[in-house]
């Protein structure tokens, strides 16, 4: 029998919730845990708890909420190892990149605790105004109690890169993760109470989209709801936050390219084909799931390309050499391996995957997988496929390559690989997309933006932009 963990954190006190949800290990399809979850009236008391206790954190200052922020931030240092354990067990993503989510959890928490340690001397500007008659001064403030809602496939950064800011905007929280992959955030949730957070300032409720999710959002005591998820389910928070007049920010979903310019370093093209398409078994927004490269180095491309991802190691997320993991739960594997059935029936070219790999009979795997020749109007190339797939297509001249990359619903990141400096920006500028990395992997800073263009999301997190989506505006104008 697997341990049975409560989900639902409200008021400072841990509790049981309404149903219990089991949560698996997607390598081997063994059940880690049960989750004691929440529903209706979990979320009613969330809330309930986040407004009472508003008032007094929205009135703290930005350097206690610091001093939080900091104490988080060395709460998960110091269980670093715990929490990539359980990352990897409960996502199926190798250990190496559990650290990466963990090391980047840690630096957005020190970020926002640099960033409301500014507040306080950056309240009540002074604004210049045209006249004597009248002095006024600006003030931001935040804006009440947030509901943040996250997926599953990088459990706790999606989490952290709301969390911190708006804990450091003195906004009062209720999280609600994936029910999926709950325990990374059931960890961090213990963390941030021996953090001492105040009772109500953060409450946590497991559960399901419909049975917690929805009633988040149409709580009206909220006031934000901050998103990252699927367009679809994107789209049902937008219909009921727009009931109550929320607030939202989504991020959602993506179709992005690499380019790979007739200049470029062929091992550096292929090696960021492999990353920006296989890390976290591609189940990634940013993923550069197409690839477009020039019609002089394709040939040469490819046959590469083909021999670096078969010889990716699939394997088990604790295996010592270890490239790839498996993806979530079955109903994504049915969900990609169907994607490829439909890309083959399209007329696309399986260069290489597409299966599962032999030596592995359980767990949720699927072999790296390339076509090339993907139709321009087929899904392969235009959906957002969430597996590890990579779409392989030619082009003549930059402006064509330009002009495929952009011609997408979405507009999340784009990769652009040149020898050319002046080549690689100018062809940056011209992408529709919130990050665009040039000759590197996909690196991200909490100083820089997360988001995108069209309909990969409304909004941006990190940097001064994710503290920004928590604060209103005020501004007092006098008369003297
Ligand atoms: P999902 O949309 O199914 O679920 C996301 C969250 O929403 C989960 O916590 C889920 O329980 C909740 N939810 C489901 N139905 C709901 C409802 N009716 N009301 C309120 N909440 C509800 O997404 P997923 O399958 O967990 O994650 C994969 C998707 O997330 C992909 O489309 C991916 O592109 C996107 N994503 C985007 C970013 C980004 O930054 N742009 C980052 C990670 C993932």
């Amino acid at each position: 029998m697997s341990t049975v963990l409560k989900g639902v954190y409200i008021d400072g006190t841990w509790r049981e919730g309404q149903a219990l949800l089991e949560v698996i290990n997607p390598a081997s399809e063994a059940v880690l845990a049960q989750v004691s979850v929440g529903d209706g009236l979990a979320v009613k008391q969330a809330v309930d708890a986040a407004s009472a206790a508003f008032s007094g954190w929205s009135n703290s200052t930005g350097r206690d909420r610091a001093a939080l922020l900091r104490r988080i931030a060395q709460g998960v240092s110091e269980q670093r190892e715990q929490l990539m354990h359980l990352q990897s067990s409960n996502n199926g993503k190798p250990l190496f990149e559990a650290g990466i989510d963990v090391d980047d959890v840690i630096a957005t928490f020190e970020y926002y605790a640099a960033v409301a340690e500014a507040l306080d001397a950056g309240q009540d500007q002074p604004v210049v105004l045209p006249t004597e008659d009248f002095s006024a001064r600006l003030r931001r403030e935040p804006c009440g109690v947030v509901v943040l809602i996250v997926p599953w496939n990088f459990p706790m950064v999606t989490t952290a890169w709301k969390l911190a800011p708006a804990l450091a905007a003195g906004c009062c929280v209720v999280l609600k993760p994936s029910e999926v992959t709950p325990l990374a955030e059931l960890q961090l949730a213990r963390i941030i109470a021996e953090a001492g957070v105040p009772a109500g300032v953060f409450n946590l409720v497991c559960g399901t989209g419909l049975d917690v999710g929805a009633p988040l959002a149409a709580d009206r005591r909220v006031a934000k709801i901050s998103f990252t998820g699927s367009n679809a389910v994107g789209v049902q928070v937008m219909q009921r936050a727009a009931e109550t007049i929320k607030g939202v920010s989504l991020e959602l979903g993506g179709k992005s390219s690499l380019l790979v310019m007739a200049d470029a370093d062929l091992d550096l093209a292929v090696e960021l084909a492999c990353g920006g398409g296989f890390f976290n078994a591609g189940q990634m927004c940013s993923a550069t799931s197409r690839v477009l490269v020039a019609d002089g180095l394709a040939d040469k491309f490819l046959r590469r390309l083909q021999v670096r991802a078969q010889g990716i190691r699939v394997a088990d997320p604790f295996a010592d050499d270890v490239e790839m993991g498996a993806l979530i739960n079955r109903a994504q594997y049915e969900r990609v391996l169907g994607h490829i059935q439909r890309g083959i029936e399209s007329g696309a070219r399986l260069l290489c995957g597409g299966e599962r790999p032999v030596d592995l009979p359980n767990g949720f795997f699927i072999q790296p997988t390339v076509f090339t020749e993907v139709p321009l109007d087929s899904a392969l190339w235009n959906e957002e496929i969430f597996g590890p797939v990579l779409c392989v297509r030619r082009f003549a001249t930059e402006s064509e390559a330009i002009a495929l990359a952009n011609d997408s619903d979405f507009g999340l990141v784009a990769s652009v690989v040149s020898a050319n400096t002046e080549t690689a920006e100018r062809v940056a500028n011209a992408l529709q997309a919130g990050t665009v990395w040039i000759n590197a992997p996909q690196v991200i800073f909490p100083q820089t933006a997360w988001g995108g263009y069209k309909q990969s999301s409304i909004g941006r997190e990190l940097g001064p932009w994710g503290l920004a989506a928590f604060q209103e505006i005020k501004h007092v104008i006098r008369a003297h």
